[in-house]
């Protein structure tokens, strides 16, 4: 409320004292206060009243005289209530050039996925029924054999993420043992997910063999012992070892293992279900070439290139599955309905390679053509440089997205997008953060990158059915001044 800085002279009563202002019942018998009592309810308008007068109180009591109305006291009551029921959870347009970004939430559903959660929000579902006998089923069972045709292994679990499927897979078959992993693959994850620490958390003892740059074959036969439970390999997910360098491969390792009788761990972070080059994307191994190679358990996410929920899939030998769904833990980790709702039509598009890369939302923005955000990147460029004015250059530049979520570091997609700039070099950093919040506090935030003393609008994941609600909001960029 203007009330303290309104021009002069005051065209309000002035109020100097608590008891010049409205009661409460009187402002909640306004006629604005009907509509708002209609959508919020009488408990949240007599509390948004309230501490509007509240306030009002207090800077009274501390000496200060007001000049407003009634009318400005129900206009903040309004706007509080408003913010209030704001929902805070909001879509926006990613176009920070990172596909798979964690913090907007990762992979986008296929709509095939959308409508089935849709479903099964709404109805109940056979969860754990099985409609052949009419008794008790596996959540499991919903998913289990989908996924153990599409990567080869003879059995599958589902749990909350990767994170929890690592937990979980170390707490049941390396409990009080040792697990050998190479200090090449001691990752950490954005997010606090650090392989040293899960396996403290699922009571195991790392054992860290090799050096940062080299892991030899001798360096895991050195270090099995009498307490040793399990060699690990983790998926270098988001670095990548470059130079002189020497790793023990999937293969080697499930040698290794197989000849002293240990069981072989993959954590392979983003874990792909299709080899990537048939869509002319770089290679990332699949859990397929992973099963086939000997490993005995692999975990992966259903978030980050396989393009559903969040969930941690867990693959492997039957006799491991077996042990690892009846770990205690297993119950406090596992999915709900809607996540499954999710992953089952979303695996199922793989049975199909040839319309995947047009269902499977994630993979068609990787396959996005840079002509066609070109395209875009020239439309729009006229419509933004009217919209900022002759303050901020804006120009169609090339740039290069990323696969994100530790899918691929240091491989990237060429993409087209805007890159826009202060036009004069007084103050640019100051108008360029400005500028990145004024597209952030859009009605449907869009969410760029700062790089090179410029914000970068890469146009990947924003495909055209998205653009006319994208080109509708932009006249509400406003201007500098109004930040
Ligand atoms: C991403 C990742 C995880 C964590 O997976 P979430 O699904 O995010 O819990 C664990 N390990 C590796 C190697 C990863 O890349």
């Amino acid at each position: 409320m203007q009330t303290t800085a309104a021009p002069k002279p005051h065209t309000k009563p002035e109020i100097t004292h608590p008891s010049q202002l409205p009661a409460v019942d009187k402002l909640l018998l306004a006629d604005v206060m009907q509509t708002l009592r209609h959508s919020y309810g009488l408990e949240a308008c007599t509390q948004a009243v309230r501490e509007v007068l509240g306030r009002l109180r207090s800077r009274l009591l501390a000496g200060e005289a007001l000049h407003c109305d009634a009318a400005d006291m129900l206009q903040e009551a309004q706007q509080q209530l408003e913010q209030r029921f704001a929902p805070r959870l909001r879509p926006v347009f990613n176009l920070s050039g990172t596909v798979l970004h964690t913090n907007l939430g990762r992979a986008l559903l296929p709509q095939a996925a959308i409508d089935a959660v849709v479903e099964a929000m709404a109805a109940p579902a056979n969860l754990e029924y099985d409609l052949e006998d009419g008794g008790r089923g596996d959540r499991d069972d919903l998913v289990e054999s989908l996924i153990c045709e599409l990567t080869g292994a003879e059995a599958a679990t589902i749990v909350n993420n990767n994170a929890a499927a690592v937990l979980l897979v170390l707490s049941t078959m390396a409990a009080g043992r040792e697990v050998i992993v190479s200090r090449g693959e001691l990752v950490e994850i954005g997010g606090a997910f650090r392989i040293p620490d899960v396996m403290t958390r699922a009571g195991a003892r790392l054992v860290e063999v090799g050096t940062t740059n080299r892991t030899h074959e001798k360096d895991y036969l050195g270090a099995i012992g009498e307490h040793t439970a399990a060699l690990m390999k983790v998926h270098c997910s988001n670095y990548a070892i470059t130079g002189f360098t020497k790793s023990v491969s999937d293969a080697e390792v499930a040698r290794i293992a197989g000849e002293k009788g240990l069981p072989v761990i993959v954590d392979l972070g983003s874990g792909t279900l299709v080899d990537m080059r048939a869509w002319g994307l770089p290679h990332e191994v699949t859990v397929r070439e992973t099963v086939a190679a000997g490993a005995d358990i692999v975990t992966f996410s259903g978030d980050k290139l396989l393009g559903g929920p969040q969930a941690g899939i867990i693959v492997g030998k039957k006799e491991w599955i077996a042990q690892i769904k009846k770990n205690p833990l297993k119950r406090a980790l596992r999915v709900g309905k809607i996540t499954l709702a999710a992953l089952e039509p979303t695996l199922r598009l793989y049975l199909n390679p040839e319309t995947l890369a047009q269902q499977l939302t994630t993979l068609r923005l990787f396959t996005r053509k840079p002509a066609e955000m070109q395209a875009q990147a020239e439309q729009l460029q006229p419509l933004l440089q009217l919209l900022l004015g002759t303050g901020f250059v804006v120009e169609t530049a090339a740039m290069s997205s990323q696969i994100g979520s530790g899918a691929l570091p240091v491989e990237s997609l060429p993409s087209f997008g805007l890159r826009i700039y202060p036009a004069s070099g007084r103050q640019a950093g100051r108008l360029l953060t400005q500028l990145e919040a004024r597209f952030r506090k859009l009605p449907r935030p869009v969410i760029g990158r700062l790089h090179e003393d410029a914000l970068w609008l890469d146009l990947r994941c924003l495909e055209s059915s998205a653009q006319p609600a994208f080109e509708r909001q932009l006249h509400e960029l406003g201007t500098a001044d109004h930040i």
